[in-house]
């Protein structure tokens, strides 16, 4: 991603017009949606938590485990975790060596290692929960397969995965197929190259963030659904609070989390040109009788591409295969970011519900690569999607802690179109901080936190000096390239 595109862009939740996801037209009608606690915003409290995403969800569930006996109020400015969260592609993919020469780059092999091993530990900590707490949320596990497209990326692929088994990753839960045409007939793709496969899984995000918001509710929080918070003020009364101004009027706390994600930098002007809000398209299709049911895909998918593009499939295989999902950054996706340049107003926008060079890129695939796609089945709508909004992070990390200058302010925001694969380690790392407990105690990638030195360093478009960021030594090192690194990287997600 160039980070000349870190401009001034933010906005706040659009009031009208949205697109609806596939999530959220299966959820309409569920009282949770348009949730308040109490009839009138409580006047004051000990944390406010801003936005009811994943993150937010979850951030509120950690605050109520630290301190059972603390008031939480969750504000959210539309319907209850109408973000990305409710219009995301549905994919917990966790990357097990795919970003590791960026990240290596960017932030020193060590980093890029830790970054790795933590999106494991996230799939693995969501599994766990969803598991152990029986929630109904369409939860699939099973083999993810990536699978490049040409012998070039194939190429670019095998050495990715060779660099993180040289740097002593651990690469040996990944199945490696080398040879064409077996990586075909495992993958279903033809042309394929290669197939790497490992664990993953798809879900419905909506019902996981309601099942914890509704045990959270049963706990004692407070969540004020259609709630806009417009800006966070010191309290004027109360030295060391924090006044949270509303639609519907104002809040006094201890302690603000902005959970807000691609809306963050509207709330707090500080993190301009850290986070930059973006539409994404996610495209739903309904496949032919060759590719539905128990003729369905049987693995969530990341299809590598030339030029850095990539589609994200997941199959829904939990629902039987009725339908497939389209995400990532499909071929079409350079066209939507060029429109999207000269539409800046578009930045923040979720009212999308399909562009034609990305309807398109996929018409193409499933009709070249899947074999018998169109055999019996001619009317397959491949404009059929919504978007939601993307927050890119400056430096492809998220921002985790306590805002500079600002305490008693937290965030977790920025998961570059990968939350999935974040949130579920992130979200409870920032409640051990606001407990007063040390970055290492959070078992998070340093490159994480928020520190002053980072978000200067950022406005300033200035490398990482990797060695003394993460090392605490002052003497000068080699930089690590990372503004170059990232823009030579594409601008999609992860996934
Ligand atoms: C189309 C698309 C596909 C994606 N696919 C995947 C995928 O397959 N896998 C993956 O890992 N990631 C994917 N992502 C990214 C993933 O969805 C996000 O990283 C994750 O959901 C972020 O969660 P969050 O809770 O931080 O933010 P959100 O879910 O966006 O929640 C933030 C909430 O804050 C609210 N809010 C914002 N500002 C205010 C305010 N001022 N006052 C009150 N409320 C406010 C918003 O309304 C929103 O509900 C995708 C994203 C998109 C858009």
């Amino acid at each position: 991603m160039s980070t000349e595109k870190f401009t001034q862009q933010s906005g706040f939740p659009k009031q009208n017009g949205q697109s609806i996801s596939y999530w959220l037209r299966g959820v309409q009608g569920d009282a949770l949606l348009n949730h308040r606690t109490t009839p009138e915003l409580p006047v004051s409290t000990d944390i406010v938590v801003i936005g009811s995403g994943l993150t937010g969800t979850l951030v509120a569930k950690e605050c109520l485990a630290t301190w059972p006996e603390k008031r939480i109020v969750v504000l959210e400015a539309r319907e209850f975790c109408s973000g990305a969260t409710g219009r995301n592609a549905g994919h917990c993919k966790p990357d097990q060596y795919r970003g590791f020469e960026a990240y290596e780059k960017a932030f020193g092999n060590e980093q890029a290692l830790k970054i790795l091993a933590n999106e494991w530990q996230t799939w693995s900590d969501m599994v766990q929960y969803v598991r152990e707490n029986d929630v109904d949320c369409n939860l699939w596990v099973g083999d993810t397969l990536d699978v490049p497209m040409t012998p070039e990326v194939a190429a670019r692929t095998a050495n990715q995965f060779e660099r993180v088994r040289a740097a002593g990753g651990k690469v040996d839960h990944i199945k490696v197929t080398t040879e064409p045409s077996e990586a075909a007939k495992i993958s279903r793709i033809d042309g394929a190259q290669a197939c790497y496969a490992w664990s993953a899984s798809t879900l419905y995000p909506w019902k996981l963030a309601a099942h914890i918001m509704r045990e959270n509710l049963k706990n004692g929080v407070n969540l004020q659904t259609r709630t806009v918070a417009a800006f966070v003020k010191p309290s004027s009364e109360n030295p060391g609070k924090w006044m949270v101004q509303t639609d519907r009027g104002e809040i006094e706390c201890g302690q603000v989390i902005h959970a807000t994600n691609a809306y963050s930098p509207a709330l707090e002007p500080s993190l301009r040109d850290l986070i930059r809000p973006s539409p994404h398209i996610c495209n739903k299709i309904v496949p032919p009788v060759s590719f539905a049911g128990s003729n369905g895909l049987q693995n969530s998918y990341g299809v590598l591409l030339p030029d850095g593009a990539l589609f994200s499939i997941n199959p829904n295989c939990a629902s039987g295969g009725d339908l497939i999902l389209f995400g990532g950054s499909n071929p079409g996706q350079r066209k939507f970011e060029n429109w999207l340049s000269e539409h800046p107003q578009k930045y923040a926008d979720d009212g999308l519900t399909s562009f034609e060079t990305i309807s398109d890129a996929i018409k193409e695939f499933t009709e070249s690569h899947l074999p018998g796609w169109t055999a019996e089945h001619s009317g397959i709508a491949y404009d059929d999607g919504w978007s939601g909004i993307i927050a890119w992070s400056a430096d492809t990390v998220p921002f985790v802690g306590q805002l500079p200058n600002l305490p008693g302010q937290w965030i977790c925001a920025g998961h570059h179109g990968h939350g999935m694969a974040r949130i579920f380690t992130a979200a409870p790392g920032l409640v051990k901080l606001m407990a007063g407990k040390s970055w290492t105690d959070t078992e998070l990638p340093v490159v994480w936190e928020i520190t002053s030195e980072r978000v200067v360093r950022l406005k300033e478009k200035k490398p990482l000096n990797v060695l003394t960021a993460l090392s605490g030594k002052t003497e000068p090192v080699e930089a690590a390239p990372i503004l170059e690194t990232l823009s030579h990287e594409r601008s999609g997600p992860r996934l």
